[in-house]
């Protein structure tokens, strides 16, 4: 067992071969769908987990946490880092669109190209609806802010009613202990799974359809790289951790999050992978959740990009005040966006509608879609990682590295 190789080289190899893979099936005009139930399974493995690692892991966080006022200053705390995070993220991807002008030059038919507004509920309903009806519903639909909502409370209960809670206690704690070890069974698959994402995109991503786009994907890495650089690295090396081995230790949920393009997907592992790094178990079992549903720095720096990109295509002006503007909506898009393949393509028609950009644009940049929704989602799970490993630092003063969560 010692001798095996661990598991992220592992995936890495699977997502090496899956690129390989997939294009020689570009070439030789294979079809490479056959490829998409090996993906679909992983996928739908490391989503079936979430929602009860989620459930007790949150429970047991909540019911250890001895004074309520802990956890009231840990969210204070995580939610001004996402809200400034996210800010950030927008303003690289406006800065650097605004050099780079990705959109420029560009002209692209928008006949036949149609794209459906999405209707972004208003706060108030937001907010209401982080209440669960009913908690099993929660459950069973999978909605991640009304299970945290609910587990938090289950939690504070169980550690008000003290010993006649013990029991209970113990048999919470078991089964968040039962789930990290499940997760950790579904990631022996990780490598297949990945290796059969990876070929998919590829066959079907070719360079025809990237080179018009070309430029507009090379700003979207470009800004995701500042990010990591001057955002996520600086909060890292503040919480006490080397920026390498911070990088080494997240290669799991990163490459889950950039072969399936869904944060969701990444989130037990991310989970497992902060609390090896140092996150306490109470700030990340809170917070990486959380900022699995609402902090998506990833999908904003795509959002402030991608305005700016199709502006340019039809010649819209962007004084700063729009920008500004921009900056505004993209931060509540990003927000309002899921952990799901493509869910900021679909949130950024309010951007767009908002500040006068024909929704056409949409369908353009659908192109391409993939391919900077892998970038996205790998920030959007670094995000919420520094995020819990910030907090934990601020909360405890350092880093509790647990080398007991071999999920990741
Ligand atoms: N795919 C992204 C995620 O799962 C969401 C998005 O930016 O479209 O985090």
């Amino acid at each position: 067992m010692k001798n095996k190789m661990s598991l992220p080289l592992q995936m890495g190899i699977g997502m090496g071969l899956g690129i390989i893979v997939g294009l020689i099936f570009q070439a030789a005009n294979l079809d490479a769908s056959w490829f998409k139930p090996l993906g679909q399974i992983f996928i739908t493995l490391i989503r079936m987990v979430v929602v009860p690692l989620v459930f007790f892991t949150l429970i047991a966080g909540a019911a250890s946490v001895k004074d309520v006022s802990t956890l009231g200053r840990v969210a204070t705390k995580t939610l001004i880092y996402y809200i400034l995070t996210t800010g950030l993220a927008v303003a690289i991807g406006l800065i650097l669109a605004n050099i780079f002008q990705p959109g420029l030059g560009l002209n692209i038919s928008t006949e036949n190209l149609t794209a459906k507004q999405a209707n972004v509920p208003p706060l108030v309903k937001v907010l209401m609806d982080i209440i669960p009806l009913n908690p099993i519903d929660a459950l069973a639909q999978g909605k991640m802010l009304q299970i945290i909502f609910f587990a938090l409370l289950f939690g504070f209960g169980l550690s008000m009613i003290g010993e006649k809670g013990a029991t209970l206690s113990r048999a919470v704690d078991g089964c968040a202990e039962t789930m990290i070890k499940v997760t950790a069974m579904v990631m022996l698959y990780a490598p297949i799974g990945v290796f059969a994402l990876m070929a998919v995109t590829v066959a079907s991503h070719g360079v025809q359809v990237l080179l018009p786009l070309i430029k507009l994907v090379f700003v979207m890495y470009l800004a995701s790289l500042c990010q990591i650089l001057f955002v996520y690295l600086p909060c890292i090396k503040f919480a006490g951790l080397k920026p390498k081995d911070f990088l080494k230790g997240m290669l799991s949920p990163l490459i889950i999050a950039f072969t399936t393009c869904s944060s969701a997907a990444a989130l037990s592992t991310n989970m497992l992978s902060s609390q090896k790094l140092g996150a306490s178990k109470t700030v990340s079992s809170f917070s990486i959740p959380l900022g699995n549903t609402i902090n998506m720095d990833g999908a904003a720096i795509y959002m402030g990009i991608s305005a700016i990109f199709a502006a340019e295509i039809y010649g819209i002006p962007l004084p700063l005040s729009t920008q500004l503007t921009i900056l505004l909506l993209a931060v509540m898009a990003s927000i309002g966006s899921m952990g799901v393949p493509g869910a900021a393509l679909v949130m950024i028609t309010m951007v767009f509608t908002q500040v006068g950009i024909p929704l056409e644009a949409v369908a353009i940049v659908a192109g391409v879609d993939r391919i900077m929704d892998m970038a996205r989602t790998t920030i959007n799970v670094l995000g919420d990682a520094t995020g819990s490993l910030l907090v934990t630092k601020l909360e405890d003063g350092q880093l509790t590295p647990d080398n007991q969560s071999e999920a990741a």
